[in-house]
């Protein structure tokens, strides 16, 4: 290897951390056929900061036409990719169509280097500014590109009146960038936006989640109330996330508090509509019934249910399981509806705290400022103890739905 190869390699190393982070520094190539001005000068690959599309940027020595891109010039313009499986390819080449001359043409590559499978990758925009710069902006997916780890070469190829590049010459000229190896580049996954559901698993009815994790979810039953907003912020203070078992009747005129729940991360969950104890059974309908009231507020369908009074039954069971629900009773109660005073949730609840509690308490209900103060103190001690505070759903490992699968 050459010092200059190496050199490139180590810039190549150096460039992961900005790639990373989606914002790659154009490469730069010195010039390695002065006499062709379609040798590539700089190349630089970036991610827009939602994610979903990437910009790709080839500049060459000097200045050409979209139509010396046809195939008969064999002039070409590509950047190669390298995920974990299979080659790929984008080219820029002319589209024919006068508004939009340029687009973007994706292969694979078999093992021999020949492209295959070729497609034009839907809504590529591709320019041609300042008339050395091929551009081409497309979404990430549209040229069947994943999220994670790849790496990826750009190259350009002619044919000139130069020996080694003559017309018809096997040994068509092509400048790499990099001339050796290949650049790493993490691609991020967009942002899938927020969930619009959860999916049960596992047995239907849960107690606590497992004790091998200092993790703990914090539940609220029979709201929303009047503390709920106070919670919400002291949560927040903490960068800690909760579960709210919500009365379908309550949810009426609190929308906006619903879907500040969701958005900050806490768990939408079902505690029936009118606070009824469901054991006989026959509850399907009142179930529904809240999720319904809680998906037209957020969009979001609980897939938790907490049985009122914590009166369960086979008969409610199998109700929640009809519905593809988890029913979700709990490991600590402090009794904080019976207003025992705040030292004493406070002492209950870090009493009994363990890997993989599911704390019962209420925001609403009956006055409930003895437990909105008592979680002042409950939630910085348990993370002060190392506890990371999470809702049920992650606790038990159960997944979100988004509306893109992620
Ligand atoms: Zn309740």
């Amino acid at each position: 290897m050459t010092r200059a190869a190496l050199a490139l390699l180590l810039t190549v190393a150096v460039a992961a951390p900005a790639a990373q982070a989606a914002q790659a520094a154009p490469h730069s190539d010195a010039t390695d056929v002065p006499e062709s001005g379609f040798d590539l000068t700089s190349v630089e690959l970036s991610q827009s900061k939602d994610a979903k599309s990437m910009t790709i940027e080839m500049v060459t020595a000097k200045d050409w036409k979209v139509a010396d891109l046809s195939p008969a010039t064999g002039r070409q313009i590509c950047v190669l990719f390298y995920p974990a499986k299979g080659i790929t390819r984008v080219c820029g080449v002319p589209s024919g169509d006068a508004d939009q001359p340029l687009k973007l043409r994706w292969s694979r590559i078999d093992a021999k280097g020949h492209p295959f499978g070729s497609k034009d990758v839907a809504n590529a925009v591709v320019t041609h500014p300042g008339g050395r710069t091929l551009a081409a902006t497309f979404t990430v997916n549209a040229a069947f590109l994943k999220p994670g780890r790849l790496r990826w070469r750009a190259f350009s190829g002619w044919v000139d009146t130069q020996p080694k590049c003559a017309p018809g010459s096997a040994n068509q000229c092509k400048d790499f960038v990099p001339d050796n190896g290949t650049v790493p580049l993490t691609l991020k996954a967009p942002d899938p936006g927020l969930p619009i559901g959860c999916t049960a698993a596992g047995a239907t009815e849960r107690r606590s989640g497992p004790a091998g994790q200092k993790k703990i979810a914090l539940t609220f039953d029979d709201g929303p109330g009047d503390i709920t907003e106070q919670l919400l912020n002291l949560l927040d203070q903490y960068h800690a996330h909760a579960t709210f078992f919500m009365v379908g009747q309550n949810v009426a005129g609190r929308a906006a508090l619903l879907q500040r729940e969701l958005k900050e991360g806490h768990m939408l969950a079902n505690h029936s509509w009118n606070h009824a104890n469901l054991s006989g059974g026959g509850a399907t309908g009142n179930l529904a019934q809240t999720n319904a009231a809680i998906r037209s507020a957020t969009g979001f369908t609980p897939c938790l249910f907490r049985p009122p009074y914590g009166a369960t039954s086979n008969a409610l069971r199998s109700d929640v399981a009809s519905l593809h629900m988890n029913s979700i009773l709990w490991s600590v109660d402090p009794n904080d509806w019976q207003t025992p005073g705040t030292q004493a949730i406070i002492d209950r609840v870090l009493g009994g705290a363990r890997p993989g509690s599911i704390v019962l308490s209420h925001d609403a209900g009956g006055p409930r400022g003895q437990t909105l103060e008592a979680y002042r103190t409950i939630i910085p001690t348990l993370i002060q103890r190392g506890y990371k505070l999470v809702t049920v759903t992650e606790l038990l490992g159960l997944k979100l739905k988004y509306k893109q699968p992620v």
